[in-house]
């Protein structure tokens, strides 16, 4: 790692850079430069740069690979590898690597917190106490049970399997979608994203972000789930048809939605803003200290090994 030019995208946790620091790599903070001098940037520090470590604000795209000829490594601060060009990365040899596992659990119990959040109307309900309303006008109006609730998964890998164990322990009866069935018994698969959301009461997207996922939650699939019917989406922006969304939020033909991550990130639908049955996050499914610690680690872990000729921990290309 001695001496290893690294490229930063964007301003990640601070113990990652302090680490890659403190093992000697010199670091080129991208995000120093305006956005409008990136390519510049790159240029300039082309035969340098060995390595790039980005995340979900600004990966590698096409462009920047074909800038940077020394380029053997891209270590994503994410699981998703979609701001990843992984056919360019393929094309010219360079070995792509990924956080997957440490952030399964944090996403998970984000995604359970959504749904009690938008049943349950808490954001509301903190607000009413917080103006004194429960003072004055007393109880507060009846929400919904989220225990027994059926929920449907699209997208059983990692974090969707572990978001389907925490909902049976609020035995919710739980049916998913993927590419193919898996070997749970307990869940009931369902062949399309429209059968899933037919059958279910809180539909949680929790797929990879590819061509056949985007926009994968379409206005058919969002009249299946209904007016009663929940939708959260902790996968990523794209897979929802966001206009068809805020319609028919709006127009109650969807019960509600708890959204960590947004079509235009970081602007979000400002529709949404006075909307009582929609609870949002800004994008911070893996964002809790010990995650974040356990990602660095783990993106520090590939580059090392890729230093020294070892195997890499979490390839993916
Ligand atoms: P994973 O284990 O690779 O799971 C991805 C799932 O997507 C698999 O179950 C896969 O199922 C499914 N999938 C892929 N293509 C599909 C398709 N065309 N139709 C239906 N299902 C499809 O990844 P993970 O670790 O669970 O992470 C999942 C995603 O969560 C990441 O890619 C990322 O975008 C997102 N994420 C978000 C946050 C956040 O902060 N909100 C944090 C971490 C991750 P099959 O292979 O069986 O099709």
């Amino acid at each position: 790692m001695e001496s290893l030019v690294v490229l930063i995208t964007y301003p990640l946790f601070p113990y990652l850079e302090q680490e890659l620091l403190r093992r000697g790599c010199h670091l080129l903070r991208l995000y120093h430069s305006p956005q409008t001098n990136h390519l510049a940037f790159l240029r300039a520090n082309a035969s340098s740069i060995r390595a790039v470590v980005c995340d979900t604000h600004v990966g590698a795209d096409a462009a920047m690979i074909e800038a940077l000829p020394a380029l053997e490594i891209v270590s994503t601060f994410s699981v998703g590898v979609d701001k990843v060009d992984l056919v360019k990365c393929k094309e010219r040899g360079v070995r792509v690597t990924n956080t997957p596992d440490v952030l399964t659990d944090d996403v998970a119990d984000l995604a359970i917190g959504l749904a009690i959040a938008v049943l349950r109307k808490l954001p509301a309900a903190d607000r009413f106490v917080r103006s004194g309303a429960s003072k004055k006008k007393g109880g507060y109006p009846l929400a919904t049970k989220f225990s027994g609730k059926r929920v449907g998964i699209l997208g059983l890998g990692r974090i969707g399997l572990a978001i389907a164990q925490r909902a049976e322990a609020f035995n919710c009866p739980v049916s998913y979608h993927s590419r193919s069935k898996k070997p749970h018994p307990n869940y009931k698969y369902y062949s399309s994203p429209l059968d899933l959301a037919s059958n279910c009461d809180v539909l949680v997207v929790s797929c990879s972000l590819t061509d056949e996922t985007r926009l994968i939650i379409n206005r058919e699939v969002i009249d299946a789930l209904g007016p009663q019917g929940v939708l959260l989406n902790i996968g990523r922006g794209p897979h929802v048809d966001e206009s068809e969304l805020v319609s028919a939020l709006v127009d109650g033909r969807l019960g509600g939605a708890g959204l960590d991550v947004f079509e235009n990130e970081p602007d979000i639908p400002e529709e949404l803003f006075q909307l009582d049955n929609v609870v949002m996050t800004p994008h911070v499914g893996s964002d809790t200290v010990e995650t974040s610690m356990a990602m660095a680690d783990l993106v520090i872990a590939n580059l090392e090994a890729h230093a020294m000729g070892r195997p890499l921990l979490t390839p993916v290309v």
